[in-house]
């Protein structure tokens, strides 16, 4: 009899019942609108900036409605606008470049390369004329950040880091999101802290983080802030910065403090999962693990591996073998989009490029959630029937025309 797996890989952790807690106490005062205070009260939602702030070492933090709106809201404080160029990974999820056009900006995609990163050479060819990076830490993989500051700089390209899958990761020793001029942060269910939707935005930058707090509609509230520019800040800006409301409320600020407390211990428990995975993978034919660089302190709370230019028909075959045993992948290199996976050619409002490196690298892509409530036994289970199947289906004879498709 072969093993099956039967755990949810969308079933998330409770929220801790610190948190619970915090949330009831929000809910039996009713202010849950984070300028909703009595004289002297500290919102939830300015301690949890505070603390945000400490947390990454920043100066500044703004908590916002959602990782999306975080990413547009600081386009919107950078001033770019329609017309813009802005680069970005060819390899992201949907609200990435999702937030480039909501601006009206262009989004022009930058190569992929084997360790699931921006092609750091693609994008210097193609920096000139560019007004800034929307540089996605896909999947919580880190390019060398070092050198892309460096040309980056060299070239006048604003760099703003969508940190969705890299909250609590670091390269060199430098927090995720503080290399640019900006960090974003999402809060949404499947990211490192769950608070249903929810973002943030780090900065030391005072009149960007001025204009992002007044954008994300603050009225001329500011002052309840605590992780906020001093009020010379603001001067310089409320009169032409528009309310474009996108606030978090006190609710998810009290149910996301517990959780940052706790942040150290959660990636530590993802990266103790990655590296039963990826122990209980390594060496099988025809799978290719990605290289993780010795600089980069990343927060597995995602598998990735590679398929090195198997034809289409034996990956669904394998996608459907493993979903049989109770494994469910992703797969970046299928034609039509599904669910939260969708790949570059399908973001038809921006304009159609030619990657054939990044093509190449999704054809193969598999992807994983590791969710906390598998346990490591849950996880060496998952390496053995991946590895079985893998295995069963690289060294089948049977053409890649004639398997059926999983769906
Ligand atoms: C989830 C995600 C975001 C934004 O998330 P929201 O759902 O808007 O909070 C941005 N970038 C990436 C890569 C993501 O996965």
């Amino acid at each position: 009899m072969s093993e099956r797996f039967t755990g949810s890989f969308t079933q998330q952790e409770p929220i801790p019942e610190a948190g619970i807690e915090a949330a009831l106490r929000v809910l039996r005062h009713g202010r849950l609108h984070r300028y909703n205070t009595t004289p002297g009260e500290a919102a939830e939602a300015a301690l949890f900036e505070e603390e945000f702030a400490e947390f990454t070492g920043a100066k500044y933090c703004l908590a916002v409605a959602s990782g999306g709106y975080a990413l547009g809201c600081v386009l919107r404080a950078l001033c770019i606008g329609p017309g813009d160029r802005v680069l970005t990974n060819a390899f992201t999820l949907a609200p990435v470049p999702g937030a480039i056009a909501a601006v009206g900006a262009v989004p022009v995609f930058v190569e992929t390369t084997e360790g699931l990163t921006i092609d750091i050479d693609d994008l210097a060819g193609k920096a000139a004329g560019a007004k800034a990076l929307l540089l996605s830490h896909m999947r919580g993989h880190i390019c060398d950040m070092d050198r892309l500051m460096a040309v980056c700089d060299a070239a006048g390209l604003k760099v703003v880091e969508d940190c969705a899958h890299t909250m609590g990761a670091a390269w060199n020793g430098v927090p995720s999101g503080r290399h640019g001029i900006a960090g974003c942060y999402s809060t949404q269910t499947y990211k490192h802290m769950n608070s249903g939707e929810g973002g943030l935005i780090v900065s030391d930058d005072a009149d960007l983080m001025a204009r992002a707090t007044i954008l994300s509609g603050s009225y001329m509230l500011y002052d309840r802030h605590r992780a906020a520019p001093p009020a010379e800040a603001f001067e310089r800006v409320k009169y032409v910065t528009p309310n474009v409301s996108g606030r978090m409320d006190n609710l998810r600020a009290a149910i996301l403090r517990p959780q940052l407390a706790d942040l150290p211990r959660q990636c530590a428990r993802w990266n103790a999962l990655y590296r039963v995975l990826e122990a209980g993978l390594a060496g099988t034919p025809g799978l290719r693990l990605i290289a993780r660089p010795v600089a980069e302190a990343y927060v597995a709370s995602s598998f990735q591996f590679l398929l090195p230019d198997w034809p289409a028909g034996k990956v669904r075959a394998l996608l459907s073998r493993a979903a049989a045993r109770g494994v469910e992948l992703k797969w970046f290199g299928a034609d039509e989009p599904t669910g939260f996976t969708s790949r570059h050619d399908s973001w038809r409002y921006a304009p159609s490029q030619n990657l054939p490196q990044t093509d190449r690298v999704l054809a193969g892509l598999i992807d994983m959630r590791l969710p906390l409530t598998f346990s490591e036994a849950d996880i060496a289970l998952i390496a053995r029937i991946l590895r079985e199947e893998v295995s069963a289906v690289f060294q089948s004879d049977a053409e890649a025309a004639d398997i059926p498709a999983a769906d």
